[in-house]
Order: structure tokens, then sequence, then C-alpha cells
């Protein structure tokens, strides 16, 4: 992983003039994903009323939390096609 820690406020700058540039950084669920602005590294996620807000401490425990439960369904769901596809 790239750790970018200077040279960060003329990019600020411009985010503050043109607005951020968020682009998927991360799926969580099919509902909930994080977003990254391309310029700031400033980052998003959907909360629980599917808008959008600053991705905290807080909101990251919520989400790890979810990718967990949504990728273990995703696994059983897979797992339940694969067998029935046997049988
Ligand atoms: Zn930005």
């Amino acid at each position: 992983m790239k750790k970018s820690t200077s040279n960060q406020s003329p990019l600020k700058i411009y985010c503050d003039i043109f607005g951020h540039k968020y682009e998927v950084s991360k799926k969580v669920t099919s509902h909930v994903k994080e977003y990254t602005c391309k310029c700031c590294k400033k980052q998003l996620t959907t909360n629980s009323n599917g808008n959008l807000t600053e991705l905290t401490p807080k909101f990251k425990e919520i989400n790890t939390a979810l990718e967990q439960i949504y990728t273990r369904r995703m696994m059983r769901l897979k797992q339940k096609t694969l067998s029935s596809s046997i049988y």
C-alpha cells in the first residue's frame, strides 16, 4: 500500500473549488459502498439510511462487520447452490 501524507493541500483547494471526485474504493455489501476522493483521499460511505456520510472510524468498524456478515452469507449461498447442483 502506498502512503502519501504530504502535498495534499493544493488538491484540497481543487476539491473546494470543483468538488470532490469520488470513486468507489470498496464494495461492502450490495447496498453499502465506500467512496474515496481521487484528489484529497476524503472517504465517504453509505449509512443505514442510504445516504452518503463521512467515513469515520465508527463507520469503518460498522462496515467491516457488515462486510464479514455479507461475505459469509454470500459464501453460504454459493455453497448451497453448489451442493444443490450436485444432488
Ligand atoms: Zn476531494
